[in-house]
């Protein structure tokens, strides 16, 4: 550590007496204050200060930095101010991504959560009568709509919905799975978790493999509340398989007296296929074949917000929605504006793929996309030149989420290859794109930094920071 008289021997360094007083350097900043009141600004100055009267004292402050105090702080300011959360450029080839948020909204859904957020709305009020009203009212007749179901109400997600759902048919009872089915969806939600948390018996039936329609005859007893299906969006089993599909149990549950709920997951709501995608199991096919509860995400194939979807009989919707978790669990006004205009979008089937951003990103083709790689290229190159080589380079897009896990989209984009062939380098390269305004997630694989472009819809959007990119290299 140096002492300040050593500090001293250095002229061109300022000693701690140089600073300014606080208040000096506040008045200094007055139009700074007057923007963003005392107590940040304040707040700011003080750990800048403290900062810098570190450095004098170890004679490590050049002296001209001091000049500089003023926009050092509106800059620690304005960084304050910044959120945490932030748009990033999603090129990691996963249309779906959790860890990017998942769907992104339809212009129609964005435009209610401007215009009912900022205003009094009736969520909760009956414009009919005057008197109070039930959010699921706004949603339930258009979900029945879209789905056949009697009856449907919404919460904060799908694992809500499950959770609800065994928690309000089968809390101090029996819920029957397969043992093909007990899944991690991802973090803490595992199927036997979920049944503990909820109340109720987990009863496995079956094998890992194998399940037949007799391992659930077995199985149902005074005890059971509920036989529960689990579809296995994240993973598949191959080869010597088997599992009972709704169809198949419907009729067993009804016999044994007990309601069926099927968990899907993804929770499409049109047929993929006709656009070339792979199929997913429909609500309505689900409920068609009999079951009592059918569950879905919003923010998934959907297309939605992030939400619980609980379509059914009235019966089984009925103590779901009474069930007092439900109250803990409800969908808030933000999520629910979208919601309501993302599905009303489904009325219009013929425009989804225009109007929904995860279908438009879906069935983009891959000669869209490698014609937008090629004409990228030059300006890639040019910003990332000499240390990185760049080509064209068909890719697989995965549709993500645990969605249809082992379905690959044709896909196209940009290899970003080291010139020196280190992997350090690549790291590198990927957190200077990290560190752009607007955030480039990649992904690096085999040796390179793969920028797959399937779902960048606005290309400015990337070359707009080549420049940035360019010097932070540099
Ligand atoms: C994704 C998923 C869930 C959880 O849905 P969230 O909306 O993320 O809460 C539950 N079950 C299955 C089968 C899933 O794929």
């Amino acid at each position: 550590m140096a002492t300040p008289d050593e500090s001293v021997v250095h002229g061109s360094k300022a000693s701690p007496k140089d600073l300014p007083a606080l208040d000096k350097l506040l008045r200094e900043c007055a139009p700074l204050v007057a923007e963003h009141g005392h107590t940040l600004v304040a707040r700011e100055a003080r750990a800048l200060l403290d900062g810098v009267r570190a450095r004098a004292v170890a004679g490590e402050l050049p002296r001209a930095e001091l000049a500089l105090l003023p926009q050092s702080l509106a800059t620690r300011v304005s960084q304050r101010m910044q959120p945490n959360m932030r748009a990033v450029l999603n090129l990691t080839g996963t249309v779906i991504h959790t860890n990017l948020g998942r769907a992104l909204l339809a212009d129609a859904a964005l435009a209610q959560v401007l215009a009912l957020t900022g205003a009094p709305n009736n969520l909760e009020f009956d414009l009919d009568s005057g008197g109070r009203g039930d959010r699921d009212d706004l949603i339930e007749s258009l979900l029945c709509e879209l789905t056949g179901a009697e009856a449907a109400t919404v919460v904060n997600n799908n694992a809500a919905a499950v959770l609800l759902g065994i928690a309000a048919l089968a809390r101090g009872k029996e819920a029957i799975v397969s043992r093909g089915e007990l899944v991690e969806i991802g973090g803490a939600f595992r199927m036997p978790d979920v049944m503990a948390a909820a109340g109720a018996t987990l009863v496995e039936v079956g094998t890992t493999n194998r399940t037949h329609p007799r391992d659930y005859e077995g199985a149902i007893s005074p005890r059971t509340g509920l036989i529960v299906k689990v579809h296995t969006s994240n993973y598949a089993v191959q080869g010597f398989t088997a599992a009972v599909d709704e169809a198949t149990l419907a009729p067993i549950a009804r016999a044994g007296g007990v309601p069926l709920m099927t968990d899907l997951g993804s929770g499409a709501l049109v047929d993929l296929a006709k656009w070339g995608l792979p199929a997913e199991p429909l609500p309505q096919a689900m409920l068609a074949a009999g079951c009592d509860v059918v569950t879905f995400s919003g923010d998934k194939l959907l297309g939605g917000p992030q939400a619980g979807l609980i379509v059914g009989s009235k019966a089984a919707i009925g103590r779901i929605r009474k069930f007092p978790m439900k109250r803990a669990l409800r969908l808030s006004k933000l999520p629910f504006a979208a919601l309501e205009a993302t599905l009303r979008l489904y009325q219009r089937p013929e425009r989804l793929v225009q109007d929904l951003p995860t279908l438009r990103l879906l069935t983009r083709p891959q000669s869209q996309i490698a014609t937008l790689a090629q004409q990228l290229l030059p300006e890639v190159a040019a910003a990332v030149a000499p240390r990185f080589s760049v080509e064209v380079v068909a890719l697989q897009s995965q549709i993500g989420s645990g969605s249809l896990p082992v379905e690959r989209l044709p896909s196209a984009g940009l290899a970003l290859t080291p010139a020196d062939g280190r992997g350090r380098s690549l790291d590198a390269l990927a957190t200077t794109l990290r560190e752009l305004p607007r955030p480039v997630i990649g992904r690096i694989h085999e040796g390179r930094l793969l920028l797959d472009l399937r779902c960048l819809e606005e290309p400015a959007l990337l070359t707009s920071q080549l420049t940035t990119l360019k010097e932070a290299l540099a």
